[in-house]
């Protein structure tokens, strides 16, 4: 087996929580971040996974679909009711990607088995780096636009001085289009600004993330207007 890449000095206290039943696969994507620096916690049963997340606050976590207990879908929303932590959802089912993108999951990437470790791993290191330059932006800078205000330091969004609980993936949509309100973002765009870069999701992914972005922001606020446009057979602007 190849080394892995070497790691960098900023992983050593971070904590990669992986929920996966097939010890196989676990024990190698063990291995590979651990050579990249990560500390690694494995966790196999569905049913208590969400309480094992929120108890060790991990970095990220790596979830598994199929699982004992309970499975990776139903793990992944009662994680996501209480925290914003990265999940890179596993999946043997290619037809399950829209819904685990999209919808009311809020995971931020997957990945599909068979994979390779090394691909985890850059994924896992592209994820934590965006999650990384919101936390260390150089000023405490806010954006605001009309009733809404994002804080992307703290990963705060306020809708009419209700906070707002957003996934990571509608955060970083949420701060590209206030960052430039009135401009159209094109779906590639916006994309390119929420993943990985070199990763696709199709234009329905987007526009699923788009819906519960603006469900989420008018249920804060419901006295105040739907300020997310949609342009046809272009994009979306903040409006
Ligand atoms: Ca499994």
């Amino acid at each position: 087996m190849n080394t892995p890449a070497n790691g960098n000095e900023s992983t050593v206290s971070q904590e990669i929580l992986i929920i996966e039943d097939e010890l196989k696969i676990a024990r190698l994507l063990e291995e590979f971040l651990q050579a990249e620096g990560f500390s690694v916690h494995l966790h196999a049963d569905g049913a208590s996974a969400a309480k094992v997340a929120l108890t060790r606050k991990p970095t990220l976590i790596i979830l598994d679909l199929m699982l004992p207990g309970k499975d990776g879908l139903s793990v992944c929303r009662e994680i996501r009711n209480l925290s914003n932590v990265p999940i890179i959802m596993l999946t043997a089912r290619v037809d399950e990607i829209d819904r685990l993108l999209g919808l009311e999951l809020g995971a931020d990437d997957y990945i599909c088995k068979p994979f390779s470790p090394r691909e985890v791993v850059a994924r896992v290191r592209t994820i934590l780096r965006r999650t990384r330059d919101y936390q260390q932006a150089p000023d405490p800078e806010v954006l605001q636009y009309r009733h809404l205000r994002v804080y992307p330091q703290q990963f705060k969004c306020l809708a009419a001085d209700t906070e707002v609980d957003l996934t990571p993936v509608e955060f970083r949509m949420l701060a590209t289009l206030m960052s430039s309100p009135g401009r159209v973002y094109s779906r590639e765009k916006l994309m390119e600004e929420a993943y990985s870069d070199y990763r696709v999701v199709s234009d329905r992914t987007i526009d699923s993330h788009i819906k519960n972005l603006r469900r989420k922001l008018t249920v804060s606020s419901d006295s105040t207007p739907d300020l997310l446009k949609s342009i046809y057979g272009v994009g979306y602007k903040l409006e």
